[in-house]
Formats: structure tokens, sequence, C-alpha cells
């Protein structure tokens, strides 16, 4: 399939959304500031534009700080690596309707996932506005599809709230948290309602799969499941791969 305009410059684009995913997944879940100079966490010297190029500086730099050859963390060339990757996927594999939409709710779900994976929280700050945003594109492109997204975000949202709730009647544990309600609700904005359940339905299998890949390896000490990641994983499958968004 050959790559547009755009495509390529979505690509080239991807490393540096991707270095700030890095700080988004740092600093939300942490003190929730985005803004100030990067600096090495060892030794605290101001890193220089040179310093910060996505992938780039880390190889040359031998994964070393220029100051004090403390250790950079592979996290920062793992995340940029991983947000090229969502651009190829959308732009290799997708529609190709919507390249840049497709990739600005690659990039947001990548975040979401590391963090709640990470911390397993998934911060308001960036599902409330990812369930705009679906919004919005329906809005765009004409709002035909506006009923159907709206009815979307409240399925999404009502459904996993309303099995929380049972959940924790019943059985007296919170099986569910709130921003996996949210996500999903941002779900229904992009896709419309009628893909919900397709989303459900590869989430749950995707993390019963990780469910069992983890315990196999250790037999006690299972951490609690984060359910995000798998959910930010459906919704980019049915976005890309399970026909005509709305
Ligand atoms: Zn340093």
């Amino acid at each position: 399939m050959a790559v547009t305009a755009e495509g390529w410059l979505l690509l080239g684009s991807a490393p540096f959304a991707g270095s700030f995913l890095g700080v988004l997944v740092w600093r939300l879940p942490a003190d929730g500031t985005l803004w100030g100079r990067s600096r090495c966490p060892c030794c605290g010297h101001a890193l220089a534009a040179w310093e910060l190029v996505p992938l780039l500086s880390y190889a040359f730099q031998r994964a070393r700080c220029r100051h004090c050859a403390g250790a950079i963390d592979p996290f920062h060339p793992l995340i940029e690596a991983a947000a090229l990757a969502v651009a190829a996927w959308a732009v290799l594999l997708g529609p190709g309707e919507a390249l840049l939409a497709d990739c600005l709710l690659g990039w947001t779900l990548l975040a979401l996932a590391w963090i709640d994976w990470e911390t397993m929280l998934l911060p308001d700050a960036l599902t409330l506005p990812l369930v705009l945003a679906g919004l919005a594109e329906g809005v765009l492109g004409g709002g035909t599809e506006v009923p159907e997204r709206a009815l979307g975000a409240a399925l999404g949202w009502a459904g996993l709230a309303g099995l929380a709730w049972l959940w924790r009647r019943l059985r007296g544990i919170d099986a569910l948290g709130g921003g996996d309600a949210k996500l999903l609700a941002a779900g229904g904005a992009w896709l419309g309602w009628t893909l919900l359940p397709s989303v459900l339905l590869i989430a749950a299998l995707a993390g019963i799969a990780s469910a069992l890949v983890q315990s196999r390896g250790r037999g006690t000490g299972l951490r609690p499941l984060a359910f995000g990641p798998w959910l930010a994983l459906a919704i980019w499958i049915a976005r890309l791969h399970l026909g005509d968004a709305p």
C-alpha cells in the first residue's frame, strides 16, 4: 500500500509525539505538571534540544547522560518507538480515511494503557478530553454520526459503571475502576454504540489471556489486573479494523 504524504508526515512526527507521551506518562500520575524543562534525573542538568531528539539522542549518547554518565531510562526510547509503531499500524494497515485522527486516538490510548499498566489509574485528564474528541470528530464529519456516538459514550460509561456497581453490591469488591467506564465512554464516542460489544469482547479475551500468561510465571503474588490496556487495545483494533466507524 502506497504511503501518502500525510502518512509520511505522521510517521516522522510519531517519535516526537512519543516523547510528549513520555512526559504525560511520567508526570500526570505524579504531580500533573506537564511544562518545565526536561532534566537528567541523576544530576539535574537541563537537557538541550539536541539531547531530546527522540530515539536518536538515546542511541548517539549510548544511553548515558552527557554530564554525569548516568543511565538514561530505556522508558524514553521505548515509548517513542511504541508511538512510531502506533502510527505505522494506522498508516500501513488502517483504512487511512482519517489518519491524523487515527494517530491522535492511538497515541492517547497508548499513554492511557501505559499509565494504567504501571499505576492502575486512568487519569480523567486524558479520558474526558478523549470523549469530547470523539464527539467532535462526529460534529466535524457533518453531524449525522453524533447521536450514535453520544449514545455510544453514554452506554459505554453506563455499562461498565453499572457492572462495577453490581459487583460491589454482590461481592463487595471493586473489580473495575471508574476510569475503565470513562475509557469505554471514549470508545463509544469514537466508534458509535454498535461496536461496543465487540470492544468489550476483545478486551475481555485479551485481559484473560494476559492474566493466564502472568499467572503461569509466578504461582503467588498475582497483582490485580489492569483492564485499561486491554480496553485501549480493543478500541484501537475496532477503530482500524472493524468496519466503518459509525
Ligand atoms: Zn546527568
